[in-house]
């Protein structure tokens, strides 16, 4: 497929767009990279995954922890949105690194036997 002289056709969705229309460098349209970020996509995202979790109530969590991550109390390595660490309900939100620790904890009984004084389950 032979691509016109200064288009491009956006990976997601699908349509041929001026490069001016584009991101830097990017692959997908200004259009979709925004709708990608938008919060909207987040809530979403956050309802099915976490059991009906809303926007607000993570917000909530944002805020109450000053922005960064619940265990090491620092903002995320890569500059990504916090992590949502969820058991029965909204534990806290934890950095990337944070998240994959306490993930794979999650799933070991017996260190959870032992980290469960330490944590509000
Ligand atoms: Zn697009
Ligand atoms: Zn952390």
């Amino acid at each position: 497929m032979s691509e016109l002289e200064g288009m491009k056709v956006c990976k997601r969705c699908k349509k041929v767009k001026f490069e001016e229309e584009m991101r830097q460098n990017g692959a997908v349209c200004k259009k979709c990279s925004l709708k990608g970020t938008s919060k909207s996509r987040f809530a979403y995202h956050l309802r099915k995954s976490y059991n009906g979790l809303t926007l607000e109530a993570y917000e909530e969590m944002f805020e109450k922890q000053e922005g960064v991550c619940a265990s090491c109390k620092k903002p995320d390595i890569n500059g990504r949105r916090l992590c949502v660490d969820y058991t029965v309900k909204l534990v806290g939100l934890l950095c990337g690194r944070c998240n994959i620790v306490v993930a794979s904890a999650r799933k070991n009984k017996d260190v959870m036997d032992y980290l469960a004084p330490l944590w509000i389950m």
